[in-house]
């Protein structure tokens, strides 16, 4: 059997590293036109901010595929016969497939605002974009980062590690407004005043404007104001990478049509990972994961798929970590911006703003836990999951903390406060 696999991100390398443990005689090329050696993207801004090196952020060092007969080939995959079989390379080279993994990973949104394309102003998702960006940061004052996402607060850190003045434009009335509850993004709002970022909400960008020579001198807002700056960081999200789909007969929406075996409409062809999109999401799941944790899933999955294992992808409990600034976030489970009517939230601050919990749970089964949301401290993941697998009684969860708490000092400093508050709401309650 030859796998081929187009892409070399945590999907694709996870699929062909569980394919080799699944079946050691089979033959498996992983095609990647980013970097011949698989990297962490997650890890991406520490190299900019200097406390990793490349090489550091490479998880396997440069023999372990070599070792594992696993070939790699550097290149763009640019077109895929089904018929016959094959992938043809940008380097002229023709491969022929087994089976095919599509594992393309995702491109950076752009919304088609005036001045886009200018020089100055990029997109962060691999690693042209930390060398654009290392270039044109330098000797720069004044950069303004658009989104208030994950990848915009991770720009916007960036830039202060260089003391570079950063500006974020958010859409929304506070920070991840789709994402997090109010009380959560003003603890991130208070990370970006902590490290003097200046956040415009309820602000969209209209235009960028350039210089003589085409490089960005200024942007103006949705307001009219006009910001000088001589960098602009576009933060806005990502989109499935459709390049190689595009040219051949695979179904795609807005991203590669799969079942729930991660089969995409054409034989021994698959996809997964960001570039995937689910025919049948399960009940409160979304049809396209644009997560590391999913894509390390989604590649396990299809490669027992591919090796004979029919195994359908089941994403299980909702995880997301991620860090704002000093602030670290976790989430768990179901925890909307919004609170739903029939669900209630217990939310606990620390009066330093340093640190909080949030726990969903729904009065009408039993007062179960159904989510959490932790900033500033650790819960244990597999204790959350099985809290939420199994329906547990919020007032258990409260009572048990202990055994969530990952960092020990965590139990002694705030657990009795927590406890405390959510013993007083039962109080006026009954
Ligand atoms: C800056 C940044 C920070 C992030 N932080 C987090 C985080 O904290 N937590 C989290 O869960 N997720 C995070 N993510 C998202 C996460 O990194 C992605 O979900 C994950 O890396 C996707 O993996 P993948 O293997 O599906 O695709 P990718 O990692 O994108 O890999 C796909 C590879 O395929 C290559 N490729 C595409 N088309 C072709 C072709 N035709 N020929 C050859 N090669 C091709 C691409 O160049 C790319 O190298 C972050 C993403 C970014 C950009």
């Amino acid at each position: 059997m030859h796998l081929v696999i187009i892409g070399n991100g945590i999907t694709g390398v996870t699929a062909a590293q569980t394919v080799r443990r699944l079946q050691p005689a089979a033959r498996i090329t992983l095609v990647s036109d980013e970097s011949e050696h698989h990297y962490s993207r997650t890890a991406l801004m520490y190299v900019y901010m200097g406390h990793l090196r490349y090489q550091d952020i490479k998880p396997y060092e440069d023999w372990f595929w070599k070792e594992n007969r696993l070939e790699l080939v550097h290149g763009t995959a640019t077109a895929l016969d089904a018929d016959q079989h094959q992938v043809q390379l940008s380097t002229g080279q023709t491969i022929s497939y087994d089976n095919l993994l599509l594992a393309t990973g995702s491109v950076s949104r752009r919304a088609g605002w005036p001045g886009q394309d200018l020089l100055g102003v990029q997109g962060l998702y691999g690693l042209p974009d930390l060398a654009q960006m290392e270039r044109d940061t330098q000797g720069i004052s004044r950069g303004v980062v658009v989104g208030g996402g994950l990848i915009g607060v991770e720009l916007a850190e960036m830039l202060h590690t260089r003391r570079i003045a950063a500006t974020v434009l958010v859409r929304d009335q506070h920070y991840w407004g789709s994402v997090l509850p109010p009380e959560e993004a003003e603890l991130v709002d208070k990370q970006f005043r902590q490290h003097d970022v200046d956040v415009r909400y309820r602000t969209e960008l209209r235009e960028i404007l350039g210089d003589t020579d085409g490089r960005v001198r200024a942007i103006v807002t949705s307001q009219g104001e006009e910001l000088p700056c001589q960098w602009v960081g576009l933060g806005i999200g990502v989109t499935p990478n459709l390049s190689l789909a595009q040219s051949s007969t695979v179904e795609t929406d807005r991203g590669i049509l799969v079942n729930e075996l991660l089969q995409t409409n054409l034989p021994d062809v698959y996809a997964a990972g960001d570039c995937a999109q689910h025919r049948q999401p399960g009940a409160g799941e979304v049809p396209i994961e644009q997560l590391w944790y999913t894509g390390r899933m989604q590649g396990e999955t299809v490669a027992h798929t591919i090796c004979g294992r029919p195994t359908p992808y089941r994403r299980g409990v909702w995880f997301n970590s991620a860090k704002f600034f000093n602030l670290e976030y976790q989430t768990y489970g179901q925890v909307p911006a919004r609170t739903p009517t029939d669900i209630e939230s217990f939310y606990w601050q620390h009066p330093t703003g340093n640190c909080a919990l949030r726990i969903n749970f729904a009065p009408h089964a039993h007062d179960a836990v159904v989510g959490f949301n932790a900033m500033g401290l650790r819960l244990r993941q597999a204790v959350c999951e099985n809290w939420i697998k199994t329906q547990t009684p919020i007032h258990t969860v409260i009572g048990r903390l202990k055994t969530a708490n990952f960092d020990p000092e965590f139990y002694r400093r705030h657990e009795p406060a927590i406890q405390r508050q959510f013993a007083e709401i039962l109080a006026v309650k009954r």
